[in-house]
C-alpha cells in the first residue's frame, strides 16, 4: 500500500448499514473512522438553528459557511471525533428527522460540498482511514485502495431504519419510511456534483437477507 491509498472508502445509498459496517471494518483493522454524513447532517442542523432555510440562496450559504468551523479532531481514545465551532456535535441531535429531511437539499448544493472537500481529505493524513459517505470513492477519495458499495433493497433498508426508532418520527409506517428514503437517495443521486453511485472500481456488496456478521465476513473476504 502505498501513502496515498490508505483509504478505505464505503459508498452507498440511505440506511443500507453502511455505518455500522464502516465502524466495524475500522475496529478491526485499527483504522480511523469517518462518517462524512455526520458532517452534511451538522451543517445543516446548524443552518437550521440559524433560521436558514433557503439552502437554493449561495449568499446565505457562503455567509454561514465563512463564518463556521467544521473539523474532525482526535480525543484521548484516538477515536476521530466532530466538532463544530470548538463544541463536540451531539451525533444525536444531527441524526433526528428533521435534519434528515432536508440534509439532501443542503448536500446537493456545490458551494457546500466544496467546502467539506478539504476538511474531508485532509483527514487522510491521519494514517489508514475507513471514510464513509456517497461520493467517497467517486470523488473524495479516488484513489482509495478498496472501495465498496453498500446496498440492500429498499424495503429492507425501510425495515432496518424503522427498528432505529430514536432516528424516525414516532408512528411513522413502514411505507412512509420508504418513501423518505426513496426521495432522499432520488435526490442524491441526480444531483450536479458528485452524485451517489458506485465509482468503477467499487465492489458492490449486496446486504440484503445477509446478518451483520455476514456482511463482515464478506467484507474481510475483501479487504484483507
Ligand atoms: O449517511 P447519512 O444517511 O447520514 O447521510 C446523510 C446525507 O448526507 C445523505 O442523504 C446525503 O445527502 C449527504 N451525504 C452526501 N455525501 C456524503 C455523505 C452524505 O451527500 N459523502
Amino acid at each position: 500500500m502505498t501513502n496515498d491509498n490508505l483509504q478505505i472508502a464505503i459508498d452507498g445509498p440511505a440506511a443500507s448499514g453502511k455505518s455500522t459496517v464502516a465502524r466495524m471494518v475500522a475496529d478491526r483493522l485499527n483504522a480511523f473512522y469517518l462518517n462524512t454524513g455526520e458532517m452534511y447532517r451538522t451543517i445543516t442542523w446548524a443552518l437550521m438553528n440559524k433560521g436558514i432555510t433557503d439552502f437554493e440562496n449561495d449568499e446565505t450559504l457562503s455567509d454561514f459557511l465563512a463564518s463556521s468551523d467544521l473539523r474532525y479532531s482526535l480525543n484521548d481514545q484516538d477515536d476521530l471525533v466532530l466538532f463544530l465551532d470548538d463544541e463536540v456535535v451531539d451525533i444525536n441531535e444531527v441524526r433526528q428527522p428533521e435534519v434528515t429531511a432536508n440534509v439532501s437539499l443542503v448536500a446537493k448544493r456545490p458551494l457546500i460540498r466544496q467546502w467539506m472537500l478539504e476538511r474531508q481529505r485532509s483527514c487522510a493524513k491521519l494514517g489508514l482511514l475507513v471514510a464513509e459517505g456517497r461520493d467517497i470513492g467517486t470523488v473524495v477519495f479516488p484513489n482509495a485502495r478498496w472501495k465498496l458499495f453498500v446496498t440492500a433493497t429498499p424495503m429492507e433498508r425501510a425495515r432496518r431504519r424503522l427498528a432505529q426508532s430514536s432516528e424516525v418520527e414516532a408512528g411513522i409506517t413502514l411505507e412512509e419510511l420508504a418513501k423518505q428514503i426513496a426521495d432522499r437517495d432520488r435526490i442524491d443521486e441526480t444531483r450536479e456534483v458528485s452524485p451517489l453511485k458506485p465509482a468503477e472500481d467499487s465492489i458492490i456488496v449486496d446486504t440484503t437477507g445477509l446478518s451483520i456478521e455476514e456482511v463482515l465476513d464478506k467484507i474481510a473476504g475483501i479487504v484483507k
